[in-house]
């Protein structure tokens, strides 16, 4: 018997050890002990924080420092830690991208939408309760994000942004406020 040396997830059995056997599809049922594992899709929380500046409201974005989309503007989210709601995992998202603290309990629900062409993520869209530019508090840049910052409008979302879903979100957050214009984009250090 040969096994292939590439590292692949689940080649074998995490219950009892034996090698699945080819084509490794999800989901998977062990020839041994009969133990089926799946590969779920996985739910991502993405926050559109509101923030006052100048007479006009804009959205926290980021600028991101690592791939996809090294370069670009990005809403703040990411995957959730075992133990929190979408809630609390989105609002450490905020707070560890952007340096923003929110109260998770301002958040409300406003889009979810699964990601093309593999739906292997679900990305859960909330907003959270305005607030004013000076309550942004500090931002350092990291590993993951450069730079911090604010878009007013939904013109050209799509040439700034890393993910056209999270340009999808902003734009329908202007259209629900008649928001028009570009977008604006302006650095809050
Ligand atoms: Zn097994």
């Amino acid at each position: 018997m040969t096994v292939a040396m590439t590292l692949i997830r689940d080649s074998f059995c995490s219950y009892c050890g034996t090698a699945y056997v080819a084509p490794l599809r999800y989901p998977r049922t062990c020839a041994g002990c009969k133990t089926t594992v799946w590969a779920n899709p996985i739910p991502v929380s993405v926050v559109l924080v509101p923030v006052r500046s100048g007479g006009r409201t804009g959205l926290l974005v980021v600028r991101r420092a690592i791939e996809p989309g090294k370069g670009r503007l990005a809403l703040a989210g990411g995957f959730l830690e075992e133990q929190e709601t979408w809630a609390e995992g989105g609002v450490r998202e905020v707070r560890e991208e952007a340096g923003t603290t929110v109260d998770p309990a301002t958040l409300t629900a406003f889009w979810f939408t699964s990601t093309e062409p593999r739906p292997n993520r679900v990305l859960l869209f909330s907003v959270a309760a305005p607030i004013d530019a000076d309550a942004l508090g500090t931002f350092t840049p990291n590993d993951e994000t450069s730079e911090r910052g604010l878009v007013f409008g939904p013109g050209g979302l799509e040439e700034v942004f890393a993910f056209p879903l999270h340009a999808e979100a902003a734009r329908r957050f202007f259209a629900e406020r008649d928001i028009t214009g570009d977008q604006a984009y302006a650095a809050c250090h």
